[in-house]
């Protein structure tokens, strides 16, 4: 299902232009508008989700999935050292776009504990 309200399904219908860097049927990556690092890609379901914990059951876990493979190849292909995968959720998640995506970030020493 596409929003109409909402950016990154109409980034996943084409409606608005993003860089992609990948896409099959279920995910789609893009280069994130605000790079945090050399490497920082969103990966997202194509179909809107609003945040990971509203997956359940087997039909989403298989979804999630698809999410963390294209995810962890991504960051594999692009950050061959090593890289960080991100889910952000709510406030104090500092979830800001409210369609689920998983960070990609690398090409840079990952500090810990984030901020
Ligand atoms: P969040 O804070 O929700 O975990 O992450 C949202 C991310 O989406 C931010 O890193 C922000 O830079 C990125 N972002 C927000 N709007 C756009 C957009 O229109 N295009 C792209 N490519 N990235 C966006
Ligand atoms: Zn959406």
């Amino acid at each position: 299902m596409i929003r109409e309200d909402c950016i990154f399904c109409q980034i996943a219908a084409r409606k608005i232009p993003a860089t992609e860097t990948y896409r099959d049927e279920d995910v789609v990556a893009i280069a994130d508008a605000s790079p945090q690092a050399p490497l920082h890609l969103l990966v997202l379901p194509v179909r809107h989700v609003s945040k990971i914990s509203d997956f359940s059951g087997d039909a989403d876990a298989a979804r999630a999935g698809a999410l963390f493979r294209a995810a962890a190849r991504l960051g594999a292909q692009g950050a061959p050292s090593g890289f960080r995968l991100v889910v952000n959720e709510g406030e104090d998640g500092g979830q800001t776009v409210g369609h689920l995506h998983v960070h990609v970030l690398g090409g840079r020493a990952m500090r810990w504990p984030p901020g």
